[in-house]
């Protein structure tokens, strides 16, 4: 495959981009034609900070069972938490069920197309208002995540890889978008899937890369990071999120309260475990019932 000549012609990285994703992007279910907005939205809410093949995986048994937002909005927060699981970071359900609410009453139970009218929807930040813009409505926007931050701090920038900045790095996508909506849906999955496939973290296949030749990292001798780093995910053994995750745990399989000293197995620190109940009270995660504690 051959890429771009220089990193000056945008249009040309969008190109390259598009035509390696025909032949090598995965044909992911969620990506193809005829997925529902509300199909996307939570698959994209899902993903996050989940693994996607896992996230698509729940995202379809919750359609199938709450095919609309209004259907979702009806559930009992217990429920859409129970059905959540293990995918972590539960408060992505119950922003999900306060979007599918706010969906339900306020646009007629239709999820918008329009990107400002995503980001006013509880818990849906700019990545996920403008995935669902795009891939669901072929509204021409940026989308920017991990993967393609990465891919154009190094292609564009000749860095490895700044702290996230959302506009800059919007504007950084929007200034390799194509003149044409469909393409650029393409050019954002294309990008993304780049990312994810070849441009790793740790060790990109250059030599497969279609827009190789446009790379500003590569034409510098892959020079180290200049800006501020992310900082790397905190040790998760330990830590208050394990702890969380292990209470929800037992809230989710339990029919009645659960009393608060069957907590006192998962730490020897009562007022550690009282400071992650209440955390997770704050969250709306869990709260006090007659005998104990129990999920919303
Ligand atoms: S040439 Fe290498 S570093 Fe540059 S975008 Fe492609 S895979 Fe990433």
């Amino acid at each position: 495959v051959s890429g771009p000549r220089t990193a000056t012609e945008p249009g040309a990285i969008a190109a390259a981009a598009n035509a390696w994703y025909a032949a090598h992007g995965r044909d992911f279910l969620w990506r193809r034609p005829g997925m529902s907005a509300w199909g996307i939205l939570l698959i994209e809410v899902m993903a996050q900070q989940t693994q996607i093949q896992r996230a698509a995986g729940t995202a379809l048994v919750w359609l199938e069972r709450w095919p609309s937002p209004a259907a979702l909005a009806a559930a009992p927060v217990a429920e859409v938490i129970k059905a959540w699981g293990r995918l972590g970071y539960p408060r992505r359900a119950v922003a999900l069920h306060a979007a599918a609410t706010a969906i339900a009453e306020r646009h007629g139970d239709v999820v918008p197309a329009d990107p400002a009218a995503l980001t006013a929807l509880p818990g849906i930040g700019p990545y996920t208002a403008h995935a669902v813009a795009s891939f669901a409505y072929g509204v021409r926007v940026p989308v920017v995540d991990t993967n393609v931050r990465r891919v154009l701090h190094r292609a564009l920038l000749g860095v490895d890889t700044l702290a996230p900045a959302t506009r800059r790095d919007q504007e950084l996508m929007a200034s390799i978008l194509p003149a044409s909506a469909e393409e650029t849906r393409i050019t954002n999955v294309a990008v993304m899937e780049l990312g994810a496939l070849l441009c790793t973290p740790r060790s990109p296949d250059c030599e497969a890369c279609p827009i190789r030749d446009a790379c500003a990292w590569r034409a510098a001798g892959y020079p180290a990071a200049e800006g501020p780093r992310r900082a790397g995910q905190p040790r998760f053994e330990g830590s208050d999120r394990q702890l969380r995750g292990r209470i929800m745990a037992l809230l989710r399989e339990a029919d009645v309260p659960v009393p608060r000293t069957a907590f006192d197995g998962l730490d020897p620190d009562p007022a550690r475990l009282d400071r992650v109940l209440a955390g997770l009270a704050a969250d709306r995660l869990a709260e006090t019932a007659p005998g104990g504690w129990a999920l919303p």
